[in-house]
């Protein structure tokens, strides 16, 4: 029977090996992926909307310094947070994004405000904290983003010194379904560790970081952005799915496993469509991603070779 509701998480793509990881620390992010992605289907179980549902995970996973989003993001080559996010509605199509925000706690959050409650779909820097003020969304001191990992890990890429793939990048992202077949999709970074000053990355454009639309699928991207930028990847799955009637794995494989590959690409997506059906793939060494499909167990994972 096909699934009223399902939804899937990540929390960033990389070369992510168990031997580089403390087998704690493993079972920390298996914790934290396995509470967050409860978390949404919990909301999509008692009827709630698949924008509720992304949103409250990704925010879940902001407040979490084990990733790059919200607290815990990486810092720029400047020493200071930028961060990105966005939200999309895959019912009417509208969406929200924001950029190179320094003081908002929970981006997604704000990404929604820009969605509903402006008439844009991209509000940057200044400008985006203005409106978060207008909307009474909560602003913090630059000091909340600090942790003393993501701060060793500039230094080391100062000193040009190799970064383990969890240094340089990630992000977190959320797919769902509800039960009234609405598809959404959400993102959030910090971006990538000693990026330029006002570097934008994917997460934010929609279309390459971000997707949905009922009528194909839902995608949130992990990974190098400057490639998924310009490889166009969520909306390049959604047109595979409506114009060459691919089916989503098909769709989402031919997009991370090829053309992101040929271009040099490292990384990986997690999608939904309105069948209920889950993508992830990758390809990098590791994602971490999990998921939940209604009547079905909890599924976390973290390598590749995880079914
Ligand atoms: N895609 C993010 C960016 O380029 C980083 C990541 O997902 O690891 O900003």
């Amino acid at each position: 029977m096909k699934p009223r509701f399902a939804i899937a998480i990540h929390g960033g793509a990389g070369a992510i090996l168990k031997s580089q990881i403390a087998p704690e620390q493993e079972a920390r992010y298996r914790q934290a992926l396995a509470q967050a992605v409860e978390k949404g289907y919990a909301i999509l179980e008692r009827g709630g909307s698949s924008l509720d549902a992304v949103q409250a995970v990704v925010e879940t996973l902001e407040d979490d310094s084990l990733f790059n989003a919200g607290k815990g993001a990486v810092f720029n080559s400047d020493g200071k947070i930028e961060l990105d996010a966005a939200i999309m509605d895959g019912a009417t199509l509208r969406a929200g994004a924001v950029a190179a925000l320094r003081h908002v706690k929970n981006p997604i959050r704000l990404a929604r405000a820009v969605m509903e409650k402006s008439e844009h779909v991209l509000l940057i820097g200044d400008g985006a904290e203005r409106f978060a003020k207008e909307r009474g969304i909560e602003l913090v001191d630059e000091s909340y983003f600090f942790t003393e990992a993501r701060w060793q890990a500039l230094q080391k890429a100062k000193a040009r010194e190799s970064l383990t793939e969890k240094e340089k990048h990630g992000t977190v992202g959320a797919v769902a379904l509800d039960q009234f077949g609405n598809l959404a999709a959400a993102t959030s970074t910090g971006g990538m560790t000693n990026k330029k000053f006002g570097r934008i990355g994917d997460s934010p454009i929609i279309g390459a970081g971000t997707y949905a639309d009922n009528e194909t699928c839902a995608v949130s991207a992990t990974g190098h952005g400057e490639y998924f930028i310009r490889a166009v990847v969520a909306h390049d799955i959604a047109a595979l799915m409506r114009y060459k009637r691919l089916s989503l794995q098909e769709a989402a494989e031919e997009v991370v496993m090829r053309k992101l590959v040929k271009l040099g690409g490292v990384g990986g997506v997690i999608a939904i469509d309105r069948h209920g059906n889950i993508a992830m793939p990758f390809n990098s060494d590791g994602m971490y991603r999990a998921s939940k499909v209604e009547g079905g167990k909890t599924f976390v994972a973290i390598y590749k070779d995880e079914k």
